[in-house]
Order: C-alpha cells, then structure tokens, then sequence
C-alpha cells in the first residue's frame, strides 16, 4: 500500500515554518506539524490548548508573520502535505512532527511520516513515548526522535502509572538508536526536579546511544542556576553526552 493510497485524516492544531528552538537541532528551519490530543498532563506543559482536541488547524502564511489561515479538523493527508510542500524551503531542513503528542494519532501519523519520507522531507518526531508498539511502526520512516523522559516531578500521569510510562519511554529510546535513528532523551527540569531523580535517569539511561538533554522549564516552576549545574554534573557521565538546552524559540519570539 503506497502512502497515498488512502488519505488518512488527523486532527492537527497547527501546521508552521520555524526554527527548532530545543535539542541539539536547535536553529534548523523546520515545518512543525502540531497535532491535536495529548494522554498525559505535564505541571509544565506549554502548549496545553492542544491537550484536547481543536476545531481547527491554523496555518501560519507567509512564516513569521503571525497571519493565520485556518482549515476545520479533521484534515487530510493530502491537504497538510500540500501545506508543508508549500511553506518547505531551500533552508528548511526536516518536518518535525510535535503535539500534543503524535503517538495518539498513530495511523495519521504513520502516513504523515511515510508521505513525507516519500518526498525525501527528513522527519524529527517529537513524542512522550507512551506507547513502544505505536512507536516501533513508525520507525522506518523518521530520522530523528525526541522522547520526552517524564520524571515524577512532571506529574505527568497518576503515580501508580509512571512506571510502565517510563518503561515505555526507554523502550521508544533503544528501539529509535538500534534504528540509526538519531536519538535524544530529554528531561524537562524543573526547579522541584531531584538530583534523585536524574540519577535514577540516568541509571536507566545506562548502555543507550542517545543525547541527553536536560531543558529547563520556561515559565512557571522554572529552575535556578545551581539546580541546572547540580543536576548537570549528576547526568555529566552519561555516555551520549549531556546538554542544558533552553527553549530558544521563545527567546526569538518566534512560533
Ligand atoms: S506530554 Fe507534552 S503535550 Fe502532553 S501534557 Fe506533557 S508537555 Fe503537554
């Protein structure tokens, strides 16, 4: 079955031309594709208008200019390729899949990943790898993955849940780096975050060929110098290397 032979349709809160602002991608022009729905209930979360389900899709044109042309969810396959197809340029350097979180729209997302692959488009998949199965059907067709390592402090899930969560996590981890995939952990810090916690990460961590990223949260709970130093030196053995990376978008002021 080609990827056009059936035209899947998503729900997507946003479809625009940027820059990665996280990770060591950071300032590549991408196509960020937002989908809609999340499972999970992060204290930091920055996007949670697309925790839920959205009426529509908006599509910043031209990038940058804050003009917002919108289509009603669900949209198809076809219709959010011709949008990045559109806002793709000679600079641009991969479509990053992102929420939300992609993994609940696993069919859509899948074909949006293969249709993209088919254009040669490189994809940068941006997840909270709660499920290692709907993972592992993607992973023919992305290039990079971005797994959100959630730690107690996020509150991500209800405590009795967060270790098969974190299983899981790691599970979309090791199958990404025996992929080729090119593969980065991130951790959002938080000023609650312990330095128990990052070395519980990193124990788990242990043997895996992947960067770690430790971002530190933007707004509200945002850490201190010292906790970022003292929780960097905790992770700084970690055999893929470890990064304090901000969020660098919201310093441009862009999307
Ligand atoms: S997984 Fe991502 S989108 Fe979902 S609540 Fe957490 S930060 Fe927000």
């Amino acid at each position: 079955m080609t990827p056009q032979s059936i035209d899947e349709i998503g729900s997507l809160g946003e479809i625009f031309s940027s820059f990665q602002g996280e990770g060591p991608l950071i300032g590549r022009r991408q196509i960020f594709v937002r989908t809609a729905g999340c499972n999970l209930g992060c204290t930091y979360c920055d996007s949670p208008r697309f925790r839920r389900d959205v009426e529509f899709c908006e599509v910043e044109d031209p990038p940058g200019s804050g003009l917002f042309r919108r289509a009603k969810n669900p949209v198809a396959l076809s219709w959010t390729m011709a949008q990045i197809l559109a806002l793709w340029t000679v600079g641009t350097t991969s479509v990053s899949i992102t929420g939300g979180e992609p993994l609940c729209q696993p069919d859509f997302v899948r074909a949006l990943a293969m249709s993209c692959a088919a254009e040669g488009l490189p994809v940068y998949l941006e997840t909270n790898g709660f499920s290692q199965n709907r993972f592992a059907r993607l992973i023919s067709w992305i290039d990079f993955a971005a797994v959100d390592i959630k730690l107690p402090s996020h509150r991500a899930c209800p405590p009795e849940e967060w270790g098969q969560l974190v299983e899981n996590e790691l599970s979309c981890l090791r199958s990404a780096s025996r992929a080729g995939v090119v593969t980065i952990a991130k951790a959002v810090i938080l000023e609650t975050t312990s330095l128990e916690e990052i070395e519980g990460l990193c124990s788990r961590l242990q043997g895996l060929d992947a960067s770690l990223v430790l971002q530190p949260a933007s707004g509200r709970g945002r850490p201190g110098p010292e906790k970022l130093m003292l929780l960097y030196e905790a992770a700084s053995e970690h055999p893929g290397g470890v990064l304090v990376i901000p969020q660098a978008h919201k310093m441009m002021g862009v999307l």
